[in-house]
């Protein structure tokens, strides 16, 4: 926990929500909600997790509604350090984990100069829902000796990523944010020599009861996208491990 720099003020958590089921939400982040003043929370939190908090708590989402927009990321930087100088404890839910694509480390940024007391609580990021839900090992020894976790989605809408780094044999790929992306991806990544057949997946929505996983290819992703409608928030996975799926049968 980072030391407050102004009289009366609260703090912000930074906590990780997981990937959708609840149960997967640590102890640590658990408990914060529950002492929460305020909720601030988007999408990808689900209800299990905001009904921790208190009756009383204030809860604030700043996701997107169908029809509207999000509330712009300076707009929350700024409604997190305007409750905590009211002198309230803040809990910022997000999605998975707070530091992996969450933008969470422009709002620890803010919080600091604002001279706000910051603790970031880790959570289960949606790479690993999902190959806890549909049984892959990401790194299986016989077929990845690593996993990379990168975003389909730059800041000016565009993919570029590096695609010769990404095409390497025995390497798990998934990518966050990728969906719209996936005709892109699919063709440079077998320009760079991975082979169209490197089995694939698209996820969606991995650990949340309406979860779907559909498998495929590399070089068939964007059809099966397509053909599928499958929407955001989804994962694309490619490498051999996803060819280990299993069907897990959770308590
Ligand atoms: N901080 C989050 C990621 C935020 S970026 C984390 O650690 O998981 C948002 C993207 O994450 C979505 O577009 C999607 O690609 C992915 N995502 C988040 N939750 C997901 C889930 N339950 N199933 C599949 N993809 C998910």
């Amino acid at each position: 926990v980072t030391q407050p720099t102004q009289p009366n003020v609260g703090r912000v958590a930074l906590v990780g929500a997981g990937p959708g089921d609840p149960e997967l939400i640590t102890l640590k982040g658990a408990r914060l909600i529950q002492a929460a003043d305020v909720l601030v929370y988007d999408n990808l939190v689900s209800d299990g997790v905001i009904n921790l908090a208190s009756p009383s708590a204030e809860r604030i989402f700043v996701g997107k509604m169908a029809g509207n927009h999000t509330l712009p990321q300076d707009d929350i930087c700024q409604l997190l350090v305007d409750k905590a100088l009211e002198g309230k404890f803040v809990v910022r839910l997000k999605g998975g984990d707070p530091f992996v694509f969450g933008r969470g480390g422009e709002e620890l940024d803010v919080l600091l100069a604002a001279g706000v007391p910051v603790e970031i609580v880790p959570g289960v990021t949606a790479a690993l829902g999902a190959a806890a839900s549909f049984g892959f090992p990401l790194t299986h020894r016989d077929h990845a000796q690593s996993c990379v976790f990168v975003t389909g989605h730059l800041k000016d809408h565009t993919v570029d990523l590096n695609w010769p780094a990404l095409a390497q044999a025995n390497q798990t790929i998934v990518i966050y944010m990728g969906i719209t992306g996936l005709d892109t991806i699919s063709t440079q990544l077998q320009a760079a020599g991975l082979p169209g057949n490197t089995p694939a997946a698209l996820i969606y929505r991995a650990t949340w009861p309406t979860q779907r996983i559909f498998a495929c290819t590399l070089q068939s992703l964007p059809e099966t996208a397509r053909s599928n409608k499958v929407k955001p928030p989804a994962l694309i996975v490619i490498g051999s491990v996803v060819s280990l799926m299993q069907s897990i049968e959770t308590q």
